[in-house]
């Protein structure tokens, strides 16, 4: 049974968003919003356009079962829909 559940994140677990929204170190990164505006795309869900996106910048930390020294760690701009908790678009900037 599917319905009343939220979306499954697209880009990134809850938890390393949520963590994200919450690391002030993260705050800096919000003003190349602009660079990246172009190519963003809108919310397939409710149309609203990625201006009105909400722009986090997500670190993923290293997985702590690291094998064979691969480093897995993403991190970028995500894009998420206030309004349909989606992830719209991510843009990755170091992995
Ligand atoms: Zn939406």
């Amino acid at each position: 049974m599917v319905g009343e559940e939220d979306p499954v994140p697209k880009y990134f677990p809850r938890e390393v968003v949520e963590q994200s929204l919450q690391d002030p170190q993260l705050e800096r990164y919000q003003g190349v919003k602009e660079e990246y505006l172009v190519e963003a795309k809108s919310c397939p869900n409710c149309k609203a356009p990625p201006d009105k996106l909400r722009w986090v910048y997500v670190r993923e930390a290293p997985q702590p079962s690291e094998r064979s020294g691969a480093h897995s760690n993403r991190e970028g701009y995500l894009l998420i829909c206030g309004a349909c908790h989606l992830q719209v678009d991510f843009f990755c900037e170091r992995r």
